[in-house]
């Protein structure tokens, strides 16, 4: 067969080239989450952001026994039992450790997980992302960036645009209900007066 000593090691190659770009994909794929890559939201705002440190004993006395153990010792909350994983009212999610602002009501979505879930935080650098490698997984840790409270993890299964899927205790967030539309109108109707 003409040329047939060649096919083996063109078929080797082709396989290199092959594994080189799944590797290469498979790195920009799991680097989207940590990056925030690819973001379609809010024009990519930041916010300043002054670290917020305490002690153990300071933030034992300041959280209740569920944040401090979800906050401060990467608990997590059983699905279903949060306060805000069902809450559709719009308005902002802030950090429950220092009242940070993290997410808000408008990229919540319903994932079905029984944790609050959202595509995105409110600004790019509220939310940082570690590595955990916990209980013999891998998965992504989200913290505030401000006092590095444990908030859940980031998963790559969320929805448009983002891909992304922060998973968040409900007790790591308070929640601000968004009240300037009623506020708006009150004002426009004594301006009418
Ligand atoms: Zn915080």
């Amino acid at each position: 067969m003409p040329g047939g000593p060649e096919v083996k090691p063109k078929s080797l190659l082709l396989l290199a080239l092959t594994m080189a770009a799944v590797a290469a994909f498979g790195l920009k794929y799991s680097g989207a989450a940590i990056s925030g890559e690819g973001k379609a939201h809010e024009a990519e705002k930041k916010v300043g952001i002054e670290k917020v440190s305490k002690t153990d004993a300071e933030w034992r006395e300041i959280l209740t026994p569920e944040q401090y153990r979800i906050l401060r010792k990467q608990g997590t909350e059983r699905a279903f039992t949060g306060k805000l994983w069902d809450n559709k009212k719009e308005g902002v999610y802030r950090c429950a450790g220092c009242g940070l602002e993290l997410f808000a009501s408008d990229t919540k979505f319903k994932s079905g997980t029984g944790w609050p879930s959202f595509w995105d935080p409110i600004a790019v650098n509220a939310v940082g992302v570690n590595v955990d490698q916990t209980l013999g997984m891998v998965r992504e840790e989200a913290v505030c960036n401000r006092c590095d409270g444990h908030l859940g993890h980031v998963f790559n299964d969320g929805p448009k645009p983002t891909g992304l899927r922060y998973c968040i205790n409900s007790a790591s967030l308070t929640f601000d209900e968004r009240k300037d539309e009623a506020s708006e109108k009150e004002m426009e109707k004594s301006d009418k007066k």
